[in-house]
């Protein structure tokens, strides 16, 4: 019999944070503490696509998917194998929804700079699935709710994204203060989560207390959207663990929870 998976949603920050030693990343790694799944299905914000898709090879390229950083995070590799089962498993589950068994893609670093850590000697086959960007938040819940079953079959749901992500107000100095539209956002995001309340979050363009924060919180959606798989994938009986909650660079949220 396995146990029950726990879900996680991890804010990823930077890519630099894959070599780091931080409050973060050693938040990160408590989470999965006593945690040894089978394998991980991942929901990165940065396979936003215009369908869904899983990745599908038994050996996923390492996507090294930024831009003027140092040498040593290119030339980084993260060796976990996929897994062809669980991608046939996921197209299963969402059905009617067609997923595509994806032969380029790999792990972008919203998947492997989280993964580093996570599980450091990447012993844990990893399966990422792709974001349709076409679809309404609701939709993404939807999907989150038919994966759930996966959870009593050793797979650990995990969504990599920001809660609160704002490139174009980042503030590049050390101990920048977060603007407070980013502190309300996200702080509202986690008693909604903390409370089981995920309409609110769901409807976040709309609802009277989310929306005005959320405009630049959200500007576009791709790293909240992971959220809401995990989210969908819960059930009001699962402990909220928020280990960290931190707004950074003026406008990132780093907030990671376990839910489980
Ligand atoms: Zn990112």
């Amino acid at each position: 019999m396995t146990t029950r998976m726990p879900l996680l949603f991890i804010g990823h920050g930077s890519p630099l944070t894959a070599f780091e030693d931080n409050q973060f990343t050693r938040g990160w790694t408590q989470l999965v503490d006593g945690v040894q799944p089978r394998a991980v299905l991942c929901v990165s914000a940065h396979w936003y696509t215009r369908d869904t898709a899983v990745t599908a090879m038994s050996q996923p390229r390492t996507i090294h998917d930024f831009y003027g950083f140092p040498d040593a995070l290119y030339q980084f590799h993260y060796p976990a194998a996929g897994d062809p089962q669980l991608a046939q498993r996921v197209t299963e589950l969402l059905a009617p929804v067609q997923v595509l068994h994806d032969q380029q893609w790999g792990f972008d670093h919203g998947c492997w700079t989280v993964m580093k850590h996570l599980f450091p000697q990447a012993n844990v086959p990893v399966v990422q699935l792709s974001i349709d960007g076409t679809r309404k938040p609701q939709w993404h819940y939807d999907l989150g709710q038919q994966l759930k079953i996966l959870r009593d079959e050793g797979v650990l749901i995990v969504g990599s994204g920001n809660v609160v992500h704002n490139l174009q107000r980042i503030r590049f100095t050390e101990n920048a203060e977060p603007f407070p539209w980013a502190t309300s956002f996200d702080q509202q995001v986690r008693r909604c989560i903390e409370s089981f309340q995920h309409q609110p979050l769901i409807d976040y363009q709309d609802d009277s207390a989310l929306r005005q924060a959320a405009m630049l919180s959200v500007p576009t959606p791709e790293h909240y959207l992971p959220l809401l798989y995990v989210l969908g994938a819960s059930d009001s009986q699962d402990q909220v663990q928020v280990t960290l909650d931190e707004v950074v660079l003026g406008s990132i949220s780093m907030l990671s929870v376990k839910l489980g």
